[in-house]
């Protein structure tokens, strides 16, 4: 018997697959050789479970979806700062193809269209084409998990027919952006784009992503946490083109399309869903892959702006007994739960007379530097109004300095 995620993966498919919408990418001509009806989807939840359904083994070519990934890759190797010289962070709201260059910088402005991502590939540290896209290869590994072909028939027909990429290419080097020669250039982003990736593949990556850089299936840590949180911040503004801002509002999560059919998408701390159907809007992307992630926004609860109702509390249990304050803390401690425990022992203290105050820190489950100095700060306090603070059970963190 599958399991309910499964089943409810297989359903939303089933649903959507009657919609025929939407055509197959043929400017680069060997794309519309694919089969139009495949439909696939998968999650991965950051304890490395995967579900899939449908056609979510089948390989197709990862086209843009490969963009935020190398963009990753950039930044890990020159830091922000640099590649921001070359490259903005800022939705361009222009198709993927645009020529797009900011007037006073000259610099593409969204690292998320072809002009942005050319630039970037250009950054990734090598010292010729062939180890530059060895890198790219590898940090595609290390995100999906495992060895990703290249389509050698669609990198042929991208790279005899990319001739608008190529202008692209050449109008960032004349404002002095692109950081190398626009045939090896153009050449290194065509083969990115043809690696051959499934739906579970980019389930994989965008759960990398979600899981502060470290891939849940293989527990490898590919980037940094930081580095995550700002490819991520990038794919909500400028991940679905000139259709990012009313993606952000219907569906409310992190994505990256490409002209393959692929849409990765993120929810920060929770998980990563790849889909693949092949037919597009005329916007250049997936029509049934954005309604999918769009059911499951909806039906699953997953916009990252819907306000969580019912925060739970920090504290489990607080009980009086002879002056003496015994509470029990649970979960993550971060600056927003040490803002619950600091009102409720200054409310107490305030309340009643108080020799001690008992923490249980037991079912604490980590204590972040935030939350940390709130605390910290309030046991000074209550330590010199003569209440003893103390863990009655082993301190749990470094970060609380409880005697
Ligand atoms: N390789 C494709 C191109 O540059 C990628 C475009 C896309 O997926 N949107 O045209």
């Amino acid at each position: 018997m599958d399991d309910p995620v499964t089943t409810a993966l297989t359903n939303l498919l089933h649903r959507l697959s009657p919609n025929h919408t939407g055509t197959v990418a043929d400017y680069i001509p060997e794309l519309a050789s694919v089969d139009p009806n495949s439909l696939g989807a998968a999650m991965v939840s950051l304890h490395g479970d995967i579900y899939h359904a449908g056609d979510s083994e089948t390989e197709f070519t990862i086209q843009s979806v490969s963009k935020p990934f190398v963009y990753a890759l950039a930044l890990s190797d020159l830091g922000l700062a640099a590649v921001t010289r070359h490259v903005g962070f800022e939705p361009s709201g222009e198709p993927f193809n645009a020529i797009s260059l900011e007037p006073d910088t000259g610099r593409p402005a969204n690292p998320l269209i072809n002009a942005g991502a050319i630039v970037t590939t250009a950054l990734v540290a090598g010292a010729d084409r062939a180890e530059k896209f060895a890198r790219i290869q590898a940090t595609l590994f290390a995100f999906a998990g495992r060895e990703l072909g290249v389509d050698e028939a669609v990198y042929a027909s991208e790279s005899a027919t990319g001739d608008r990429n190529r202008a692209l290419a050449y109008l960032t080097l004349s404002q002095g952006v692109l950081a190398g020669p626009v045939e090896e250039v153009t050449d290194t982003y065509f083969r990115q784009c043809a690696l051959r990736v499934t739906a579970i593949d980019l389930a994989v990556m965008a759960a990398t992503l979600a899981n502060g850089g470290v891939n849940p299936v293989t527990k490898r840590s590919v980037i940094d946490a930081e580095i995550a949180r700002i490819t991520l911040s990038v794919m909500s503004t400028c991940g679905m083109y000139d259709a990012s801002g009313e993606w952000m509002v219907q569906v409310g999560l992190p994505a990256k399309s490409g002209v393959g059919g692929g849409i990765v998408s993120a929810l920060p701390g929770e998980f990563g869903i790849g889909v693949f159907s092949p037919r597009l809007d005329a916007g250049g992307n997936s029509v049934r892959g954005k309604a999918a992630l769009h059911e499951m926004s909806q039906r699953f609860g997953l916009h990252v702006f819907t306000a969580p109702t019912g925060h739970r509390s920090p504290i489990a249990a607080s009980d009086l007994h002879d002056e003496v304050l015994n509470v029990q803390l649970q979960g993550e401690v971060d600056f927003i739960s040490a803002e619950r425990i600091v009102r409720h022992l200054q409310e107490m203290a305030a309340t009643y007379p108080l020799s001690r105050i008992d923490l249980d820190l037991t079912h604490v489950t980590t204590v972040q530097a935030a939350g940390s100095e709130l605390l910290t700060a309030t046991f000074t306090d209550l330590r010199s109004r003569d209440i003893a603070v103390r863990a009655i059970s082993p301190d749990p963190s470094p970060l609380l300095e409880l005697g």
